[in-house]
Parts: structure tokens; sequence; C-alpha cells
């Protein structure tokens, strides 16, 4: 509402009520927007149609890949213990986010709404919105919602003794990414995308203003390159924007790491020397679609599992090129970032424990974990691959070379 004022006090006209069908661009540039109460000419057009941004952008001849994914959220009756808490003048609870459980959870009339980010969670309406379905909902589905509950109970007891008062499971849009489409769009002038946001009103005020900016003055005023349409091309067919965002809502609650790299959905485009590439033992990252080798790994490494974690990967790669005090963890270099064997003061293990030994993987003597000088504070790093038990130390990794 208070968006809707600014822009009326703006001079800003607002139709309700009023669906685009169709678009035709006249001799003198501008648009010419068919709606089903009358034309509209203008010289800029802007698409934020949520769940509709497939149709819309086909009436600019845009393949946009923005796709709705189910999502579930649960509405809860009053919690009594929560109603007490509140009366007895308690402040309303922060909201609980839980990464490793992947679900959310916030106060709502004395009672929760849990919004978890399922596993399998489909892509719908891939071609576009079906006209029959307006307004509806999908049908609920309680196996994917179960271990997120389950999660939830052993967090906040109180949930164990709440009715569910409702199970809502609605189309939300994504991208491949997750990060909306903000820019403008490819091949069609004085076109602007404001797609793809799956997180609701958080983004609408700056989309907005950094949108208008960027119409207004030709460029945004902060880095919009993270969300600018014109980072997906040709390749993103409905196979891959379906894989990718289901991954990307999949992924809403992992902990991410600079130049992490995901798979679902890949290959996609690859050079005719992927192949030979892949078989001197290439990990492959994805740009604009294209399989490119990251890094080839040594031939012990070769006939071990697929890696689940490039950027350790990358970091084992460049270990050659770390500086000596980094290697040996020396504490007199705050900015030393080093691998451990869980050993040394300020080092964080496994377990995210603070206190050397007693957090790393005592089972584990191979155990490799990257640390970071307790003085920076950084969270640990966690080894899924050390997890599983395909790690090696470094210097089984130096001596494979
Ligand atoms: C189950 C569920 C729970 C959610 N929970 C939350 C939450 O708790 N908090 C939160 O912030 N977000 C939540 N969201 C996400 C939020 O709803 C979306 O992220 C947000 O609505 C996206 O805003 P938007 O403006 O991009 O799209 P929308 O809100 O979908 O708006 C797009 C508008 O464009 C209109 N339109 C489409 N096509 C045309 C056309 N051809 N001509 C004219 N108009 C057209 C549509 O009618 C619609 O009004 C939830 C979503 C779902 C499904």
């Amino acid at each position: 509402m208070a968006l809707r004022k600014g822009a009326r006090a703006g001079g800003g006209e607002i139709y309700e009520q009023t669906q685009a069908n169709a678009v035709e661009q006249m001799p003198s540039g501008e648009w010419n927007v068919k709606t089903n109460k009358g034309d509209i000419t203008c010289e800029h057009v802007v698409c934020a149609t949520g769940n509709y941004a497939r149709e819309t952008g086909r009436m600019f001849g845009l393949n946009v890949p923005a796709i709705p994914v189910e999502h579930q959220y649960i509405v809860y009756d009053k919690d009594p213990e929560l109603q007490k808490y509140r009366n007895g003048g308690g402040h309303e609870p922060a909201v609980l986010r839980e990464s490793d459980a992947s679900y959310y959870l916030r106060e709502e009339r004395m009672g929760w709404i849990l919004g978890p980010y399922e596993r399998g969670a489909p892509a719908r309406f891939a071609d576009g919105v079906p006209g029959w379905f307006g307004k509806s909902l999908f049908d609920s589905d309680l196996d994917r919602l179960l271990p997120h509950v389950e999660a939830a109970m052993k967090r906040v007891p109180a949930l164990e003794h709440c009715g569910i008062k409702a199970i809502v499971n609605g189309p939300i849009s994504y991208t491949p990414g997750g990060s909306p489409l903000v820019g403008p769009a490819w091949g069609v002038k004085n076109v602007w995308l404001n797609e793809g946001h799956s997180f609701g009103v958080t983004a609408a005020g700056g989309a907005g203003w950094q949108l208008a900016n960027w119409i207004a003055d030709g460029e945004p005023t902060v880095d919009m390159l993270g969300v600018d349409p014109r980072r997906y091309g040709a390749y993103t067919s409905k196979r891959f924007v379906s894989a990718k965002n289901e991954e990307a809502c999949r992924e809403v609650f992992t902990v991410h790491f600079p130049d992490e790299e995901r798979h679902d959905g890949r290959p996609v485009k690859t050079s005719p020397v992927y192949e030979k590439l892949k078989n001197m033992g290439a990990v492959f990252g994805a740009r604009y679609g294209c399989e490119r080798a990251n890094l080839v790994r040594s031939h012990r490494r070769r006939t071990e599992r697929q890696v689940e974690f490039p950027a350790l990967e990358l970091f084992r790669a460049c270990r050659q090129r770390v500086p000596q005090h980094a290697r040996e963890g020396r504490h007199d270099r705050p900015d030393a970032v080093h691998q451990t064997r869980g050993q040394g003061p300020g080092c964080r293990g496994l377990a995210g424990l603070p206190g050397g030994q007693q957090g790393a993987d005592q089972d584990r003597p191979d155990c490799v974990v990257p640390c970071v000088d307790e003085k920076r504070r950084c969270a640990p790093r966690t080894n899924r691959a050390a997890q599983s038990g395909s790690s090696r130390t470094m210097r089984e990794l130096d001596d494979a070379r």
C-alpha cells in the first residue's frame, strides 16, 4: 500500500483489473499495450507479472527463465504457551530460520506459520499458467512436509501440542539461480523485466527503485549484475529451467560458498573437448550454459566419486601456492587461512566446536577440515567429502600429484 501511495503521489496512474493481452511496437519505437480495457501507449514497458512471466515474456518474443515451483506452508492453531508468554508482556518472537532443516517459523495470530523449502517440490506451469488456475492452490503434500515438521517440533517442542489450521501450497516464481530478473530484456528495446521474485515483499522496494534509476538515468546506482536478466540466454530450455528452479528452491536454506557450482540440469552446452577433458579428470563449472573445466584433478583422484564441494576442491588445487605460514597455521598471522587436522588453538572441527581436537572427528585422523584463525571468527566450512569418507590428507594429495 505504501508503494502504491508513493507511486500515485509521484504522478503514477494505477489501472486495476486490467489485463495486458498483446503488445506491438509502433514505428516511433513506442509500445502499444493492448489490454481488456483498451490500448495503452508507452515508451517503456516493465513486465512484473510473477507466475505469468512466461506468458508476458512471450508477447515480446522472450523466453523468460522464470517458472514457478510449488511452495507449502503450514498455519498452526493458537499455541497456549505462546499466548501465555505474549499475554504476560513477551515480545513477538523473532522469525526462526533453521537452515539445516530448511524451514522458517514465525508467529501468526498467537499461533505459528511453518514454511519449509522442501526437497522434491516440483516446478509447475513451464508452458504458462493455464486459464483455469487463476488464484487456485495445489493439493498439499504431507510427505514432503513431514521431515521439516519433525525437525521444527524438536526445536520448538510447543508445536507438538498445536493443531494444524491449514496447509497452503501455491506457486512461487523461481529462476535457475534463485535470484530475480531485474533489468533490461534482451533483444527488444525499452522492455524491462522485474520477474522471478521468490522472496516476496523483501525485494519489492529495492528492485523497483533500481529499475526506475536504470530506466530514467540509463544505469542503476548499485551493481545489478547478479540479477541482470541478460545473464541467461537461449540455452534455458523448459527442461533446464524446471530442473534448475527446483534445485534453487531446494537450496534456498543451504549454506552457499563462493564459486559454488550447482549440478542439476547440466550439462547443457559442451565443447568438442568436453569428453576428453572429463577423462583427464576435469571438474566442470557452468558459465552461460557452457561447461567449462575449472580444474583438472590429479590421476589418483579421478577414480573417486564426483566432487560435491567444488570450493574445497579448488582449495586443494591451489594449496601449493598458499604461503608457508598459512599452511602451518601460524597464529601470529591472523589472516592465515590454513588446513588443519583439528589441531591448534582456535581451530574449529567438523562438529563446529571451538577448541581444536575437541571439535574434530577424533576417529578420522585423516579428516581435512579447512579452518580460519579464531580471531577471524569465521564459521567452519563443513567438508562433506570428509564426512562421507572420500577425503584424504593434504600430504596424500600432494603425494598423488
Ligand atoms: C504459498 C506461498 C507463500 C508465500 N509466503 C510469502 C511470505 O510469507 N512472505 C513473502 O514476502 N512472500 C511470500 N510468498 C512469495 C510472494 O508471494 C511472491 O514472491 C511475490 O508475490 C512476488 O511478487 P511479484 O510482484 O513479482 O508477483 P505477483 O505478486 O504474482 O504479482 C504479479 C501481478 O501481475 C499480474 N499479472 C500477470 N499477468 C498479467 C497481465 N498479462 N496483465 C496484467 N497483469 C498481469 C498478476 O495478476 C499479479 O497481480 C509466498 C508465495 C507462495 C506461493
